[in-house]
């Protein structure tokens, strides 16, 4: 026992090494390094106005003899390029919404929020498929939220801001060249862009960033323009990541409105992010051509005498739920809610393993954790794989609370608590992936959530995160603090729920906790979204976000809960190999083969 509970301590300790950001010092400025005060239209980390054309490290940039307006026909060419690629694309899109007000104090804070999930095809003109049970967003947007939030044009909603112009023409526009400046590693060109005087049809307003070898547009930041006179178009700042060689997919709209009149006496505040994932979806569903298939030699098949049995119906239990667990994870991964298997799950499974050795309970190694690409704060568990979404794992603070959202989890597995074995028969997977959250559930009863709750504070007591318990409290309350105003970030889509908006979960917890102070700058009780993990959204693969905490300058810094604006640091991928990438005839269907 007593060498059990050091092999753990060294783990956590080697954890906090590699896991910094989770260390206890984490703050929400895990966030893109940008300085509010600086924070104008600018590339965070240098806004270096005139670089030579000729430097030397850019040894692949265009003949300095090329004019103006040859990089325009460029990038009026890749621009359509573009819109040919997106009809052969059917990423997912996630737009969270939080509607902003002042509160008592004078301080902006998320009193309402909005939920939207789907599958972008743009193949057809745009459309969308929701996952939440919404009609088409675009839908949606028109009935549903009468009028406030009604998108006049927008028929795809949040999603029609990745598309500048869906006939972007050099005659319609006025362009001015501002100047050179580095995105992250990319130099761009950066031009103002003005539709031309008279043209009654929408049309972007703003300024583009153009990478300066292929004339992709990786940026652009402004709104349509002439505005509707019944209905409004957002501002927004859309970015393109280098996803394949030459290739510039969108990946990240920030949306703002901080004063949109919408009536005599209504006023428009609210922020919203929306992420693009899962644009290889061949690779998501990969399954192995036949030609693939080793056929063993007979030898090596011949059953080993131990394993020659039927299996007793002890062990038959346990291959049917494994069976049933397989399926679902597969299923979910497919679709592209779940992230391949990666980094951050052994990360995860560190803890879960402090956890298991500090309690001496042994599972025979038969665990695993996956992370979930959504952004709605989620954990639950498919038999033995404990599932945590890539938004609970953002605003969690530090490794502690971390122990505490696993142990929960790691209790329903210890307990015993049942998977629902139907899963086991495979016809239970054909389905239509939007309808996945009618088909998958993996809830547990009030009474199984409760004894969770139980066993897994009685883990963390003897877990090396007990002296650090408060903090995981405090977590906890601040949650319970903002449940109220934002359902949509605590409705839990697979699992159940962490906060229903009266209780949460792990409350034992709560009791123990310091109050929260929200003046005080060194309580972080939760971080904002989207500073920790980092989605590849080709792949889907997950890592942790490289950015370093800043200090905060003053307690409206925090940001508990809240979304930020995007400042990704854009890098090229090189077209070094042989890879060539003709997007443009690969057709991606987002249907799986099963779904006919
Ligand atoms: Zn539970």
């Amino acid at each position: 026992m007593q060498k059990l509970g050091s092999v753990a301590v060294l783990i956590l300790f080697a954890l906090a090494c590699s896991f910094g950001v989770l260390g206890q010092n984490a703050s929400p400025a895990a966030m893109p390094a940008v300085d509010s005060k600086t924070a104008a239209p600018t590339a965070p980390a240098q806004p270096s106005a005139s670089i030579p054309s000729t430097s030397p490290a850019q040894s692949t940039a265009p003949p300095t003899n090329t004019t103006f307006n040859d990089v325009l026909d460029h990038l009026v060419q890749r621009e359509h390029l573009f819109m040919a690629q997106m009809r052969h694309m059917h990423p997912m899109v996630e737009t969270y919404l939080q509607d902003i007000k002042n509160d008592s104090s004078g301080n902006l804070v998320p009193v309402k929020d909005q939920y939207y999930l789907g599958r972008l095809d743009m193949s057809d003109g745009p459309e969308d498929v929701s996952f939440v049970g919404q009609p088409g967003f675009g839908h949606r947007m028109l009935t549903k939220l009468t009028g406030v939030y009604s998108l006049h044009f927008l028929p795809m909603g949040f999603a029609q801001m990745v598309v500048l112009d869906s006939d972007f023409q050099k005659r319609y526009y006025n362009f001015n060249f501002v100047r050179r400046e580095f995105l992250g590693e990319i130099r761009c060109l950066v031009i103002d862009v003005q539709p031309k005087e008279g043209d009654k049809t929408a049309r972007f307003m703003g300024r583009i960033w153009v990478e300066d070898q292929d004339y992709n547009i990786v940026r652009f930041n402004g709104t349509y323009y002439p505005q509707p006179k019944i209905n409004f178009f957002f501002h927004f700042d859309s970015w393109r990541l280098n996803l394949k060689p030459g290739v510039w997919l969108p990946a990240y709209v920030y949306t703002e409105e901080s004063n949109l009149k919408t009536g005599l006496t209504k006023t428009l505040h609210f922020k919203a992010q929306t992420r693009l994932w899962g644009y290889d979806l061949k690779g998501l569903s990969k399954s192995e051509e036949f030609t693939q298939i080793l056929v063993d030699s007979p030898q090596s098949v011949k059953d080993q005498s131990d394993a020659a049995a039927d299996a007793t119906p002890v062990v038959a239990e346990r291959m049917w739920e494994r069976q049933a667990e397989e399926n679902a994870v597969e299923r979910i991964q497919k679709i592209g809610l779940l992230a391949p298997p990666g980094e951050v799950d052994k990360i995860l499974l560190t803890v879960v393993n402090n956890l298991l050795l500090t309690n001496n309970i042994d599972l025979g190694g038969d665990i695993h954790c996956r992370v979930l690409l959504t952004s709605p704060l989620e954990s639950f568990t498919i038999g033995h794989t404990i599932v945590i979404s890539r938004g609970l794992l953002d605003v969690l603070p530090d490794e502690a609370s971390l122990a505490m959202i696993l142990s929960h989890e790691l209790a329903h597995i210890v307990l015993g608590h049942r998977l629902d074995t139907k899963l086991a028969f495979n016809d239970r997977m054909f389905f239509p992936d939007e309808k996945s959250y009618q088909n998958l559930a993996f809830r547990h009863s009030s009474a199984e959530e409760e004894a969770a709750d139980t066993k897994a504070i009685e883990m963390l007591k003897n877990s090396p995160y007990k002296d650090k318990l408060g903090n995981a409290g405090l977590f906890l309350k601040s949650l319970q603090l903002h449940a109220p105003d934002l359902p949509n970030l605590l409705r839990s889509h697979l699992g159940n729920s962490i906060s229903d908006g009266k209780s949460v979960r792990m409350s034992g917890l709560v009791a123990s906790a310091p109050a929260l102070d929200e003046k005080k700058l060194d309580q972080i009780a939760a971080l904002p979204l989207g500073g920790r993990i980092k989605v590849d959204p080709w792949s889907d693969q997950v890592e942790l976000s490289k950015a370093k905490a800043v200090a905060l300058t003053s307690p409206r810094e925090k940001m508990e809960f809240e979304v930020a604006p995007f400042f990704p640091y854009l890098t090229r991928i090189s077209t070094g190999g042989t890879e060539k990438v003709a997007l443009s005839t690969t057709s991606t269907t987002p249907s799986t083969p099963e779904q006919k």
